[in-house]
């Protein structure tokens, strides 16, 4: 999602007469677009203010901002901390800023665009031109309140986009030579439930899979709640629907699922797995968890890695529990210590990094349908692309291939990507 909203951002300020740069002294205008999903990742950004501050009081004239949540997150506070910040804008009035660049520029006053959440439906089209794989929002917030999470905080509740205004869309990039549509929300297995009217997330699968160009429809974030029979049966029906979920676990003990407010327990997610594995040809499942969440024992923990072992994700994004202010976990009793949070995150991607090294030996010798969708940074001539069910494969060839589907024999693998030789057809 802050991919694209950076894409929303970076349009406008096409549109205002910027230009892309890499030299951050060059820049005359810095805008930071920032999560605050984790401390982390707001530490980072702090970090990078320290730098931008120097790089200011070199340049008076040079203009700073901040996007994103941990705009809405901090407020003006960030005006207090960081004294030298133009303006601060929410997730939902990043459409605003094309505006609020001309209005700093005028006023040379600071500008907060914060709350507002109804706003982010009316969208900037970003320009997809000469892209094979896209993301597309199809519906913004999230309303389901898990107790450590403060997107719905930040993003607001959950906001489907109207289904033709999502196929008009699909069927410009369609048009536009893109292949590849990623369909984003925070739970998008929700799609429509909030619509007073007939569009489900099924019914823009189908839709979608009947637009001549497209040929692969990705889908992120499932929810195990709202997994449907219904949603599952779309893999099979419509073979534009790539087989691959991404679907949260987040803990292998159903005391700690209760505690997050997830709303399904271990077996109801084992019962789903069982389901896609046995409908779904090749299916990969991916997934997230966390560690260290409040009243995680030993036990617990335990609990989360005998499940990993048992359903071997094909991958799992790996984080350990962060105290957000306004959630309902920053107040729960049982704190875990951030020694013993950090010892069972490390246990944890161990012991998934050699599962996922081992779910990928399977593929050595098999041939792939590959969507080429790019060159690698490191190497000349070498490409890389995704599989059906999104493996990244790494092959020899030249770029003026990009954005075909090709065969690939795989002849080799680590943990995270497969290695390929191009088949002449
Ligand atoms: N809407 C998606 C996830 C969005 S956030 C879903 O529910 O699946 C992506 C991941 O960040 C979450 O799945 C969770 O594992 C992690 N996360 C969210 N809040 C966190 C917190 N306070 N501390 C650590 N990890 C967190
Ligand atoms: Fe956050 Fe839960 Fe919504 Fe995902 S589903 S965004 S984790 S509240």
């Amino acid at each position: 999602m802050n991919f694209y909203d950076s894409q929303v951002i970076l349009e406008q300020m096409k549109r205002c007469g910027y230009k892309e740069t890499n030299d951050e002294r060059a820049a005359n205008l810095i805008i930071l677009n920032t999560c605050s999903i984790r401390a982390h990742a707001e530490e980072r950004v702090f970090s990078k203010l320290g730098e931008i501050k120097k790089l200011k009081q070199e340049k008076k004239e040079l203009i700073v901002g901040i996007c994103g949540c941990m705009a809405q997150y901090h407020r003006r506070a960030l005006f207090e901390r960081f004294k030298f910040l133009d303006f601060i804008v929410s997730p939902s009035n990043i459409n605003r800023l094309q505006n609020i660049i001309e209005e700093i520029k005028e006023d040379k006053t600071k500008v907060a665009y914060l709350g507002n959440f109804k706003n982010s439906l009316k969208n900037i089209n970003p320009d997809k031109k000469g892209k094979v794989s896209a993301y597309l929002p199809i519906m913004f917030g999230c309303s389901n309140f898990c107790s450590y999470c403060v997107v719905p905080f930040l993003r607001g509740k959950s906001r489907s986009r109207k289904l033709k205004e999502i196929i008009k869309e699909v069927k410009e990039l369609s048009n536009q030579g893109c292949r590849e549509v990623v369909l984003v929300g925070q739970n998008v297995t929700f799609y429509g439930k909030d619509l007073n009217n007939e569009a489900t997330f099924s019914n823009l699968l189908k839709e979608i899979n009947s637009i001549e160009n497209i040929k692969r429809i990705r889908f992120i974030t499932s929810h195990p709640k709202d997994l449907s029979e219904d949603i599952i049966n779309c893999f099979s029906k419509f073979p534009k629907v790539c087989p691959h979920i991404h679907l949260p676990i987040q803990s292998g003990s159903d005391k700690i699922l209760s505690l997050m407010n997830r709303g399904y327990t271990i077996k109801t997610y084992q019962d789903l797995v069982e389901k896609l594995r046995k409908e779904v040809k090749n299916i990969s499942i991916t997934t997230d968890i966390m560690v260290g969440f409040p009243d995680e024992t030993q036990e617990d923990f335990k609990d989360t890695l005998n499940l990993v072992e048992e359903i071997k994700f094909d991958q799992a994004f790996t984080f350990k529990y962060s105290p957000r202010k306004d959630t309902l976990a920053f107040k729960m009793k049982n704190q875990v210590e951030d020694k013993i949070a950090k010892e069972r995150l490390q246990a944890l991607i161990t012991f998934q990094n050699k599962i996922s090294k081992k779910n990928n030996e399977k593929y050595l010798s098999s041939i792939q349908e590959v969507l080429v969708e790019g060159e690698s940074s490191k190497y000349e001539d070498r490409l890389y692309g995704r599989t059906d069910n999104f493996k990244t494969v790494l092959f020899d060839g030249s770029k003026d291939i990009v954005g075909r589907l090709v065969k690939v024999v795989i002849v080799g693998y680590n943990m995270r990507t497969l290695k390929g030789n191009i088949l002449n057809d």
